[in-house]
């Protein structure tokens, strides 16, 4: 078919309008996404207090789009234990070795400092371990150049119950993947992981200067808002906040995809909401979490201590790293809410959001889960395809896509407008 001009003009208008208020609203998930995975936040962690930088900016941003707090606070503080690693230096036979690169420290690690000699076993056997000493020798776990079945069969319960603390440190060589978390506790001595392929099983000799900082009951938060609706029952978004922190001075983990692009498309759902001036037709609650990371304790501690009925929640949604899209869209915990799961089918096939929409299983991945447990109607989404960083420093904003925001938020608004 051959434009005619006049339809040229009406579809370049078209167009343009309609690409504005796109580039408007992505442009503020992009600023929020920037924000959060910035080295000011700290990786979002409890090294430098980055969990109470993001929950203050996340504040700011819910009261610049008219959220209100639920009773006197938007703030739900609680205590967790957690174990910090501050300082992280590593030499294997004279070569500084790159943190978050070459190696990871385990959340749970401990202090050590000084030089010792490696101990990589070839063969294992718990009998010969027990018959020498190894405390001047660090143990190394390899399973990628020595595949001994003995070894691995062994490491999980050695490790366990404390007989690893007979030597000083523990270096793990595991797949080429380096993936960090966050522990409630502290071994009594330090875990280096290894990505395989940056191994030498030939080394020797190890320079290791690791410090961690254990604190007990450190106070956290919780961040919930909400925009009163017509009537008094609740869709409730939730996303946590919280990322991997950093490590001294020497990394930190930006978590861009997970979970500043949920945040922030939470966030971008508020402005929207905001600048529509239409009062919804049910309430809707924001609640961004803290700490899902060690272990989905922000939800669990909400649940536990809501601030409404949890029985109001008409439906919940969880985002947790939607900040990509080319494969598709996952539903976790669809497959218990068949109605809600055909209704997002429906809608992501009539308005052609995404390639493909997985309804799957239940699972206790994400914040979700403690609400599904007390019989809140709840799924998790994610998003597929694009860059796979996950929890190592390359989850930057820079190679974040987020280019399903708007699809998100679409689905978003219309289930709450069809679901009955
Ligand atoms: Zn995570």
């Amino acid at each position: 078919m051959k434009l005619m001009p006049i339809k040229i003009i009406i579809l370049s208008l078209f167009l343009l309008v309609f690409k504005v208020d796109n580039a408007q609203d992505t442009t503020y998930t992009r600023q929020c996404v920037a924000q959060l995975s910035s080295e000011a936040f700290h990786g979002r962690g409890f090294v430098k207090k980055g969990d109470k930088i993001a929950a203050n900016f996340i504040v700011n941003e819910l009261k610049k789009w008219g959220a209100k707090p639920i009773g006197a606070s938007y703030f739900q503080n609680f205590n967790i234990d957690i174990n910090t690693i501050t300082k992280a230096k590593v030499s294997i036979d004279g070569k500084a070795q790159v943190l978050g690169e070459d190696y990871l420290v385990y959340a749970a690690s401990s202090s050590l400092k000084g030089k010792y000699q490696l101990y990589q076993p070839v063969k294992f056997s718990v009998k010969s371990f027990f018959e020498k000493s190894h405390n001047k020798e660090v143990f190394v776990f390899d399973t990628i150049h020595y595949k001994s079945p003995d070894l691995i069969e062994k490491y999980e319960s050695l490790n366990k119950t404390g007989m690893m603390g007979k030597v000083p440190a523990i270096i793990e060589v595991r797949s080429s993947r380096l993936i960090q978390t966050q522990r409630t506790y502290e071994l009594k001595y330090p875990v280096l992981q290894f990505a395989g392929d940056r191994w030498d099983s030939t080394a020797t000799e190890i320079t290791i200067d690791v410090k961690n900082k254990f604190i007990p009951n450190y106070t956290t938060q919780n961040v919930i808002a909400y925009i009163e609706g017509e009537i008094d029952s609740f869709y409730v978004f939730t996303a946590h906040y919280d990322h991997l922190g950093r490590v001294g001075q020497d990394a930190y983990f930006p978590g861009a995809n997970d979970n500043a692009s949920g945040v922030a498309t939470i966030l971008t759902l508020a402005k929207m909401w905001a600048e529509s001036g239409k009062k919804p037709k049910y309430n809707i609650a924001f609640m961004l979490f803290s700490a899902e990371e060690a272990g989905l304790l922000g939800s669990e501690y909400y649940v536990s201590h809501p601030l409404f009925s949890l029985e109001k929640i008409k439906f919940l949604f969880n985002l947790d790293m939607v900040g990509t899209g080319v494969e598709g869209l996952s539903v976790v915990n669809g497959k218990e809410h068949a109605k809600a799961s055909e209704l997002i089918e429906s809608i992501n096939a009539k308005d052609s959001l995404f390639s493909d929409v997985r309804i799957g299983k239940g699972s206790a991945n994400s914040d979700h889960y403690y609400f599904h447990d007390k019989g809140v109607p709840a799924v998790f989404l994610f998003t597929r395809g694009g860059p796979q960083f996950y929890h190592d420093i390359f989850d930057k904003n820079a190679t974040l896509p987020l280019n399903k925001v708007q699809e998100i938020i679409r689905l978003l608004n219309l289930f709450m407008e069809d679901y009955e």
